[in-house]
């Protein structure tokens, strides 16, 4: 078989306008959450006619296509997630959000769209393939673990390796980052109570107050966190929240105390959680008050199998040379629930640059979640390419995980 790397490059060239009318397409219409019937209508619109055996979920709009190569071999997933964030859009952009408070901020318009394009390129190739190539339409990334869903539902049944893509607006287009091992960190939510017993403002010595018992709690977990976890195995604990009182004159009951967690190992996270308790319970008790800690506990860290991560990179360097692929030196803080994919099966997650080319320094772009932020839709072919590129190389065998 000779797919050259400059064939898919300008496959994925040919496939760009359609790939962008759909992602203006739904750019205009984001819907939010697991159930976005209106993305998988148009998914299922561009799916039609492929060859493809689709299925869709039951307890979420999801699509499963599955395309079967000529010859047998192993299963590849690819994954593009679909749903949109509830935050108003100011790109100013013609094809901008049609909605209120819903807004296409994290790129998945554009996953969706580059994968469809992936699923039109590889169904083209269908009698050259050993093996098979499931395509995952995902909803419900941002918050709800739709992934998780998913493989409830049997996704990675039968599937030997994962591969996704992220965009990235502060990576150059035409740049691809990866990372071996964690890539990505947990998410957790972090609620605690500080309770006392109110009163008179003018009194305090007849209440409990727990207004600086909770100040002294927030600063006690920050010297925590610098102070017993390891620099290079990192977690940030930001209390974004605080809510107490109603007026000048009153001591409140009790005060509130709301924040993420991020962590990049399991064992850092796990280990912080129990001294989350034990610094704000130390700090109420030593005050007279007491505490309720509750770690709602979030997506865990993405992991990318490192021989997989590499194998991905490689491809992405022969297809648009090596000094386009970057080695991150660090994960990024953000969290996925494609971790829940790669705890089943090998595979990698990689950045994509989509960074507008007028943006002359790509750090100052907004970034994904920002009401401004724009991606350069040109480089939603590389995306293409890269997904059909890995896909054939997994089937060709070129993946050893040794
Ligand atoms: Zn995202």
């Amino acid at each position: 078989m000779t797919l050259l790397e400059e064939d898919l490059l300008s496959a994925a060239a040919d496939l760009l306008p359609g790939a962008v009318a759909l992602r203006r397409q739904l750019h205009r219409q984001p819907e939010l959450g697991l159930h976005l019937p209106q993305t998988q209508a148009a998914v299922l619109a561009e799916l039609e006619g492929l060859g493809l055996k689709i299925s869709t979920g039951k307890g979420l709009s999801s699509v499963v296509a599955d395309l079967e190569g000529a010859l047998p071999g192993p299963r590849i997933l690819l994954r593009g997630d679909m749903d949109a964030l509830p935050m108003p859009e100011d790109t100013g952009l013609e094809y901008s959000s049609e909605l209120p408070n819903t807004m296409h901020a994290c790129g998945h318009d554009a996953h969706t769209a580059m994968l469809v394009g992936a699923a039109r390129l590889l169904s083209g190739l269908k009698e050259q393939l050993s093996g098979s190539i499931r395509f995952m339409f995902q909803p419900g990334e941002e918050g709800s673990g739709g992934a998780a869903v998913m493989i409830e539902e049997g996704v990675v049944d039968g599937v030997d390796a994962a591969f996704a893509m992220h965009i990235a607006p502060n990576l150059p287009s035409s740049m691809v980052a990866w990372r071996g091992g964690p890539v990505m960190a947990s998410a957790d939510v972090v609620k605690i109570t500080v309770a006392g017993r109110g009163g008179h403002a003018s009194s305090p010595h007849w209440a409990c107050d727990p207004v600086p018992v909770a100040c002294e709690v927030v600063l006690g977990l920050q010297s925590m966190i610098t102070r017993t976890v390891d620099a290079f195995d990192p977690a940030v604990l930001t209390i974004a929240q605080i809510n107490a009182g109603t007026t000048d004159n009153v001591i409140p009951e009790s005060v509130e105390l709301i924040g993420t967690l991020r962590a990049v190992s399991e064992g850092t996270r796990h280990a912080v959680w129990e001294r989350i308790r034990t610094v704000a319970e130390g700090i109420a008790s030593a005050h007279g008050c007491t505490t309720s800690v509750e770690i709602l506990e979030g997506y865990p860290v993405t992991v990318n199998t490192p021989q997989f991560a590499e194998f991905a990179a490689s491809v992405a360097g022969s297809i648009f040379g090596e000094r386009h692929v970057l080695n991150m030196p660090a994960p990024v803080m953000g969290a996925e629930d494609f971790s829940y994919v790669l705890a089943k099966v090998p595979g990698a997650m990689l950045f994509l640059g989509v960074c507008p080319p007028e943006q002359k320094n790509s750090l100052l772009a907004p970034a994904c979640h920002s009401n401004k932020m724009v991606l350069n839709e040109q480089a939603m072919a590389d995306g293409i390419a890269l997904h059909a590129a890995v896909a054939i190389a997994f089937l060709q065998g070129e993946y050893s995980p040794s």
